[in-house]
């Protein structure tokens, strides 16, 4: 590695801190910095999701799954008590 080279990763380092997180995806451990919403650069290369996409999604399946279960409820609950 050049010297540029080594000041610009010694700085990444240094704005990173200390501060390691591990991959939502792979449990790779390393700078925060790196990191894009708890997925590794390896991962983000994959295309797999961020924390906060993932958390996105959950959120509309279980509306999804809410407004799927009224009429399912509805129906069963006719069904056995009238
Ligand atoms: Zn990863």
């Amino acid at each position: 590695m050049s010297e540029i080279g080594r000041m610009i990763w010694r700085n990444m380092v240094a704005i990173g801190g200390e501060e390691q997180e591990a991959c939502i995806h792979c449990g790779e451990v390393w700078y925060r910095i790196h990191y894009r919403d708890g997925v590794c650069h390896k991962c983000q290369i994959l295309g797999r999701l961020g924390r906060t996409e993932l958390a996105r999604r959950r959120y509309n399946i279980q509306c999804a799954l809410f407004f799927i279960g009224i009429p399912v409820f509805t129906f069963l609950f006719l069904r056995y008590f009238f």
